[in-house]
């Protein structure tokens, strides 16, 4: 048994190594993702990871939590100075159980709640129960969509109104903001006001672009009329994978108290640690960082436009965020895009764009890619390393040049960008497999 025990160690050993050096020589596109700083990695390995400390920090049910409450407090104030909030609870585990937090206290099962559809960039978290989505499936309610301005890929506020007035009868109690594939802000006012108009709440999840909104380049929820804002805090906000919630005083207490025991027991204590560490490399560094972030995403966008490929929006400049949206369509499906291009070396994903909802494109294999910038931005790359990446893309998808050669030179062109940019410290290479005997 000994023997077969070190087989599998060894095994599990070699893939955790080659995945670090795959990422190493890789080019990281995937919008939902991000490199840590070597700060947040050290937490994540640190003691807090095997402890208890359940309740909020300073109300603990517990022993040992001395330290732990004082990482997690000043996570908390960090969170509620970064995000203007009056209320910050760094309990959630993921993006998902913030939501799910969320729909417990402002709704009951069987009560409306508008969301964005999928196919218009919604997550699986906002869904009705016939998607499986968590609203539907594990809290019960009744999803009903936002119509969408397919134009301008936004809410379209007016014409939600009206169906709603047509429905006579549906009364939400939620009116859910927020996206994964999120290229514009959203119209947080238009929406609080026509909440308002059925006196239901508005949650804003800004799981993607949380980094973005603490570095002040996308929208401010909270001030422009959202009671609650979900997150992750993996994503433009580059802390370990973990979840936050803050909101108005208003339901400070009632989010405190679904938080534990209700959702969780252990909250993850070193993935706390690492976003206390994330927030403040956020109120450092993010001013700077977001900007980069979105100028990068639009020199993208504008350079795989150069090589022949369609990016959308260019109407609107692309992208107010760190994704762009491509249509590969003319080339070949989303499938094939993404594992050609992971076949280079380049890492994105397959993606549904607005006009394969009146095609009713098969999900698996949709029109188009998303790309994000945060990962490649914060490995120090700029506007000029941007026109390269289009060009690696374009040789792929345009031309169809072989993978496999491309591969190598990805590899290469790698080799300038190794450390983490906009944190404390960057002594321990980004993808670096830091091994504890
Ligand atoms: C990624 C994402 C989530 C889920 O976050 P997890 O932290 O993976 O649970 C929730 N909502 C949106 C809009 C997302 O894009």
């Amino acid at each position: 048994m000994k023997e077969e025990g070190l087989l599998y160690f060894n095994r599990i050993m070699e893939a955790l190594k080659k995945h670090h050096e795959f990422f190493q020589t890789a080019i990281p596109l995937i919008a939902s993702e991000n490199v840590p700083s070597p700060a947040v990695r050290a937490a994540l390995a640190s003691d807090f990871g095997n402890r208890y400390a359940e309740g909020y920090p300073g109300e603990r049910l517990y022993a040992g939590c001395r330290w732990i409450d004082e990482v997690e407090l000043l996570g908390v104030e960090l969170a509620k100075k970064i995000f203007r909030a009056p209320f910050a609870d760094l309990r959630p585990i993921s993006g998902v159980v913030a939501n799910l937090a969320a729909y417990t206290v402002l709704a009951e099962p069987g009560d409306v709640m508008v969301a964005l559809a999928i196919p218009h960039g919604g997550h699986i978290s906002h869904g009705k129960k016939s998607w499986n989505g968590t609203a539907g499936r594990v809290r019960g309610l009744d999803v009903v969509r936002y119509e969408f301005d397919y134009e301008r890929f936004n809410i379209d506020v007016d014409g939600t109104r009206r169906r709603l007035e047509k429905d006579g009868g549906v009364k939400p109690k939620i009116f859910m903001l927020g996206a994964s594939v999120f290229l514009f802000p959203h119209p947080v006012r238009e929406v609080a006001q026509l909440a308002a108009e059925y006196g239901a709440s508005v949650v804003y999840d800004a799981a993607h672009v949380a980094g973005l909104i603490a570095g002040g380049v996308f929208q401010a929820p909270l001030d422009e009329g959202a009671d609650v804002m979900t997150m992750s805090t993996h994503k433009t906000l580059a802390g370990p994978q973990h979840g936050m919630v803050v909101s108005t005083e208003k339901y400070a207490e009632q989010l405190k108290a679904v938080m534990f025991p209700p959702l969780h027991s252990n909250h993850h204590l070193h993935a706390v640690a690492g976003v206390a560490i994330a927030l403040a490399e956020a109120m450092a560094f993010y001013h700077e960082y977001t900007r980069a972030i979105v100028k990068n995403a639009k020199a993208l966008a504008a350079a795989l436009h150069e090589e022949g490929l369609s990016p959308l929006y260019e109407k609107y400049g692309y992208t107010e965020s760190h994704q762009v949206l491509v249509d590969v369509s003319r080339f070949m499906g989303g499938r094939d895009a993404e594992l050609r291009l992971e076949e280079a070396g380049i890492v994105l994903n397959r993606n549904l764009i607005p006009k394969d909802y009146e095609l009713k494109t098969d999900y698996r294999n949709p029109s188009g890619i998303r790309i994000g910038v945060q990962e490649v931005t914060r490995l120090g790359m700029g506007p000029s390393e941007m026109k390269e990446i289009a060009r690696f893309i374009s040789r792929v998808v345009v031309r169809g040049e072989d993978s496999k050669k491309i591969r190598r030179e990805v590899a290469e062109f790698r080799k300038n960008y190794t450390k983490v940019h906009y944190a404390f410290s960057n002594v321990t290479e980004a993808y670096h497999f830091i091994e504890i005997k």
